[in-house]
């Protein structure tokens, strides 16, 4: 099949079958937003929670994207939550299943799809710094995804069949900030950050945060957040060796905050390099950050960390959508009192940071040959 990609790329392939478990919530509309009329991947399978199964999914969403509710995403039926127990007549479930659920329910259901041999792209906190589930930004650290032929459920079955696994993108505002981080971590090393980000009220999922709290307000609290960036970092930007994450050896501190934004999350960046760098190094160490350029991934960015010299830039609303929602934008570079360098960082907290990621990862395990489970080669690796 000859097929156009969104953007603008040429392929050849078959469409795989993919489900959306969670598809209901923010980040699942955002999924159906980002696969409907994907090249590569074709939505054929939707769960969410039992209140949902059953009705069709224009039934069960409250849809809030502002692109149409796809209409033939709307006359699916809402399938059980279960990789067994499909209702008489319908296919088996695909094999690969983008995964938008809440961490306790992702920590119960994750590793049943992984089991049945399905390829489980997450979203969610549950198996994040588990040691062999692979935590991912591919420009940041691909070459982590080699963590999956470590997880049990990918031992080949009696016919020799590879099995499933789970993959991981990080939290929506550890993603924006390592894209910022990795050109400058590769040239002069990171010894310490500090970090204080101001997140958008989407990224607490549907109904989020009650207006009450938010309208003309800052929260300054979201629970397990600035645990999970500080943490989160560690991993992405440590380095594989031996089977095994070693953590960035960095100190990082992380303040969070919810404000009244609708989507993009914003984050100010003191940062001690380990080499002196200066001003020119810096914004040439983003500048020819293209770590997958050659790859024709339908949904990685042109330039993934793009710099914006105006005095008052970047802000999430001017800024989320950079790079159809998958660039991080970066601005005020200036030197800092306490550390070398600050910065702000924005980046789309349901597109970069959530779905788009996850969709970005998927691509990679294409190209990768780990989704072809009757044929995966362990040894692959992104060139
Ligand atoms: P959300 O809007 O609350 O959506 C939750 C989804 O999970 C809904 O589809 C819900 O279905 C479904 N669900 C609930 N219980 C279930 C069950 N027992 N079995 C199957 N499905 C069930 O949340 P969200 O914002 O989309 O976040 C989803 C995950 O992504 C979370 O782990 C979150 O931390 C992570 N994440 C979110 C963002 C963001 O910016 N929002 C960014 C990065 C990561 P019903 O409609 O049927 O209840």
């Amino acid at each position: 099949m000859h097929v156009e990609a969104g953007h603008g790329i040429l392929e050849d392939m078959e469409r795989r079958r993919v489900g959306i478990l969670g598809a209901t919530g923010m980040v699942g509309q955002r999924f159906i937003q980002l696969l409907n009329n994907h090249p590569w991947f074709e939505i054929a399978w939707l769960a969410a929670s039992e209140r949902s199964e059953g009705k069709t999914y224009g039934e069960a969403c409250r849809w809030k994207l502002d692109t149409p509710m796809p209409a033939r995403i709307a006359a699916m039926t809402v399938m059980p939550n279960t990789p067994e127990a499909q209702p008489a007549g319908e296919l088996p479930i695909p094999k690969i299943i983008f995964a938008a659920l809440d961490a306790d329910v992702a920590r119960e259901l994750e590793p049943k799809f992984a089991a049945a041999g399905c390829a489980v792209v997450s979203n969610s906190s549950a198996f994040r710094m588990v040691e062999d589930v692979p935590l991912v930004v591919p420009e940041v650290n691909a070459d982590h995804l080699a963590l999956i032929e470590r997880q049990s459920w990918r031992r080949p079955s009696a016919n020799g069949l590879p099995g499933g696994y789970i993959v991981t993108n990080p939290n929506c505002s550890a993603i924006g900030l390592v894209l910022a981080l990795k050109p400058l971590e590769e040239r002069f090393g990171i010894e310490s950050l500090f970090v204080s980000t101001m997140q958008a009220v989407s990224g607490a999922g549907y109904p989020g945060v009650a207006s009450l709290d938010i309208l003309g307000n800052v929260v300054p609290f979201i629970k397990n957040e600035e645990e999970k960036m500080q943490e989160e970092v560690g991993k992405l930007l440590g380095s594989l060796a031996d089977g095994k994450v070693a953590l960035l050896d960095a100190k990082v501190s992380a303040h969070c905050n919810r404000v009244a934004v609708e989507d993009g999350h914003t984050e100010c960046v003191s940062i001690k390099l380990r080499t002196k760098a200066s001003r020119e190094q810096v914004l040439a160490a983003w500048a020819e950050f293209v770590p997958l350029a050659g790859q024709r991934l339908p949904s990685a960015p042109e330039q993934p960390v793009e710099f914006d010299a105006a005095v008052d830039r970047p802000q999430p609303r001017l800024d989320r959508m950079r790079g159809h929602g998958m660039a991080a934008t970066v601005g005020r570079l200036r030197e800092c009192n306490l550390l070398d360098w600050k910065f702000v960082v924005v980046s789309h907290n349901t597109i970069r940071g959530a779905a788009g990621a996850a969709v970005l990862n998927a691509e990679v395990l294409a190209r990768l040959g780990k989704l072809e489970m009757k044929s995966a080669r362990p040894d692959a690796v992104l060139v």
